[in-house]
């Protein structure tokens, strides 16, 4: 197997490996580096960062790299006051050097932005998933994006076998009849299905959507199909025993359960819409914890509401908090069922927090020390996309 495959598609229980891969890119040194302003944008940890220090993707604890960088010359200035402008994040991002974001509670980071920016030359993404920058204007004013690939995909991987289950098993209506005190196995057992025999697709095979394969074949399902720009290596698929399908519409309708697992990207905003879903069998269960905005929040609410989906589950919300009153809080499907909403908390573990708070110290030590960073972290490089995820350029 080549090394690519190796990085990309070895056993999960590999996955960060990831971080530590040797061969390095030839990027230069082009930073002078003391006396940087970094700014993160991270999530308020409230009690639970005081209950757990481990919450180090919090404002509380920083990443836990504050005394690292200031004992470098360097000012680090936190927050997650992130919305509008006198909002902590844009007061100081028009002098800020580097600006470090989590895809948990987003910094936007606009053309807008972008452009009343002029000391930016590095954003870090601590987690996977950088769209919420604005690529295409990073590319064009020469800003790098670099994220911590791998960090969870192990992680992600767990959620979307559990949301899928929890979804063809109908767990949510069953247990909350369980608290209000009742019992009436029929009301449940009327929707519940078992996974084995079930045709499951995931959209997206990179590095999350290939482990959501590899973890799902032993409950043997009827097949296991994937939908991708980027074939599998052969000897990947093989693995895994998926078959590739060229044509969206075709895809989706041959599955029963479909997981998205690509990047929000141009090609992928608003691919789930209500044209879309005709297309999908009739009762079809969808995962999505890849980006909210890839499916049509309202087209989505509709389809549970019609049959047309049998459940929708994950974690991902088109705005980051979702409003109180986003559909996906309350939809449910006919039975009364069929949601698997949380808040976006797959990729942020604490296992996962310990792997990309070492991540985005190491991308900042190589940062500072001019040093070729990990190929597979750099989404955009110096004027140009590294990656072969977002989109097809
Ligand atoms: P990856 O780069 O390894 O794989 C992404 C795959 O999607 C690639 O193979 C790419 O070719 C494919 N793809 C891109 N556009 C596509 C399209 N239009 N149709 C079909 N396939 C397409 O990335 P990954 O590590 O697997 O992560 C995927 C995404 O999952 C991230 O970009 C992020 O948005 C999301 N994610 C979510 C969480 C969470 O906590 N919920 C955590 C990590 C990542």
């Amino acid at each position: 197997a080549s090394a690519a495959f190796k990085r990309n598609f070895a056993s999960s229980a590999k996955a960060p490996r990831l971080l530590s891969g040797r061969t390095l890119a030839p990027t230069v040194n082009h930073n002078s580096s003391a006396g940087l302003k970094i700014l993160a944008v991270l999530y308020k940890g409230g009690e639970a960062a005081k209950q757990e220090p481990r919450l180090l993707g919090s404002v509380e604890n920083q990443l836990g790299i504050r005394e690292w960088l200031e004992s470098q010359g360097h000012e680090y200035i936190v927050t997650d006051d992130k919305e509008g402008p006198n909002s902590v994040f844009q007061k100081n991002l028009k002098d800020t050097d580097i600006l470090i974001t989590t895809p948990f509670h987003p910094g936007y980071l606009t053309r807008e932005l972008i452009e009343k920016s002029p000391n930016l030359k590095l954003c870090v993404t601590a987690g996977v998933g950088s769209d919420h920058i604005d690529l295409n204007a990073a590319v064009e004013r020469n800003i790098e994006v670099l994220e911590v690939t791998g960090s969870n995909v192990t992680s992600v991987a767990e959620h979307v076998v559990m949301s899928i289950l929890l979804l063809v098993r109908n767990f949510v209506p069953a247990h909350e009849m369980i608290e209000r005190g009742e019992w009436q196995v029929s009301e449940i057992a009327k929707n519940a299905y078992d996974l084995e025999g079930k045709v499951i697709g995931t959209l997206g095979a990179g590095r999350i959507g290939y482990r959501v394969l590899e973890r799902l074949q032993p409950f043997s399902p009827k097949e296991l199909l994937y939908y991708d720009y980027n074939a599998l290596p052969e000897a990947a698929a093989k693995q895994v025993n998926a078959r590739r399908v060229e044509d969206l519409k075709d895809f989706v309708s041959q599955c029963d359960i479909v997981t998205v697992n690509a990047p929000l990207h141009e090609g992928t905003r608003n691919l789930i819409n209500a044209d879309l879903l005709k297309h999908f069998k009739k009762g079809a269960w969808l995962v999505n914890t890849a980006r909210g905005a890839i499916c049509n929040a309202e087209d989505v609410a509709a389809a549970l509401k019609s049959g047309q989906l049998n459940g929708y589950a994950g974690d991902v919300w088109n705005v980051q908090p979702a409003p109180k009153d986003h559909p996906w809080r309350q939809m449910k499907n006919k039975y009364g069922g069929g949601n698997g909403m949380v808040p976006h908390y797959s990729g942020t573990t604490l296992d996962a927090q310990a792997r990309y708070a070492a991540g985005t110290k190491q991308i900042l030590e190589n940062y500072f020390k001019g040093k070729p960073q990990e190929p597979a972290n750099i989404i955009v490089g110096r004027g140009k996309y590294e990656t072969k995820s977002y989109g097809q350029r």
